[in-house]
């Protein structure tokens, strides 16, 4: 029923997606998720409680996934299909009886197992969603977009030359923007002598900067992205200094409104 709003190549990534969140809180897991033995005892059916029989850890069907203790679990699908429905946060949190911040919680989990598993449907949901802001005035969406797409093109670039020899025969290596150049044979990061060299968690860069431009406040972002109150505020300034060293000083401006 929900079909007409995934486009045809994601219908397959799309039921799967749901079939994992109605089926993944019930199903047990096949070594224990700390240890990765595989002899462990069910311990309880109600919670589906289990315990290790190498590491003595308890652990439940959701024990180390993006899910986990984000209970009623009923919820996620239904935030999943609601989303894409393109119902803002604040609805669903009326619909649900709860705060905003637990629905923006509970997608940031969705985002980061679409992420690990389904990498296509994880492109278009958020590419969808980037585009979906229409409340912004014109030249701040536009600004967010190009920002978008260097931040893409930071954490994808698979060439880059050599910041020593400028060879173009360069590889990338590790998460974040480092390469190594195969003629002088150094490593270099292209972040290096950036403000972006002082913030980690690169797969949280997107996010982050939409939940500004969308005026959280930093005590919301803390709570959503799990991140203390200093931090939050220490990578607000850092990236509302590059809008600015980018030229988007609007969108800087924009972000920098309502701490
Ligand atoms: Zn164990
Ligand atoms: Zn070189």
């Amino acid at each position: 029923m929900f079909y007409n709003l995934v486009p045809a190549e994601l219908q397959n990534d799309f039921d799967a997606l749901l079939n994992d969140l109605s089926y993944l809180p019930e199903q047990a897991k096949e070594s224990c998720p700390f240890c990765h033995h595989i002899d462990f005892q069910k311990i309880r059916q109600k919670p589906l409680t289990f315990r290790c029989k190498c590491c003595h850890k308890y652990f439940n069907p959701l024990t180390k996934t993006p899910f986990n203790r984000l209970v009623p679990t009923i919820w996620l699908g239904l935030i999943l299909t609601r989303r894409i429905e393109k119902v803002t946060l604040e609805t669903l949190a009326y619909e649900l009886n709860c705060t905003p911040e637990m629905v923006k919680r509970r997608e940031r989990a969705l985002i980061d197992y679409m992420q690990q598993h389904y990498p296509k449907f994880h492109q278009w949901y958020t590419q969808t969603r980037l585009h979906e802001n229409n409340m912004l005035p014109t030249t701040i969406k536009q600004q967010y977009i190009d920002l978008s797409e260097i931040i893409d093109q930071l954490l994808i670039i698979e060439k880059f030359p050599c910041a020593y020899c400028q060879s173009s025969n360069t590889v990338r290596i590790g998460q974040r923007a480092g390469f190594r150049c195969r003629s002088c044979r150094k490593t270099f990061n292209i972040l290096k002598d950036t403000p972006l060299n002082k913030i980690p968690h690169a797969e949280l860069w997107k996010t982050f900067i939409e939940l500004l431009v969308k005026n959280n406040t930093n005590k919301s972002i803390a709570q959503t992205l799990e991140l203390s109150l200093n931090t939050v505020s220490k990578w607000r300034k850092v990236w509302c200094e590059l809008m600015q060293n980018w030229g988007y000083e609007e969108l800087a401006v924009w972000c920098n409104k309502k701490q």
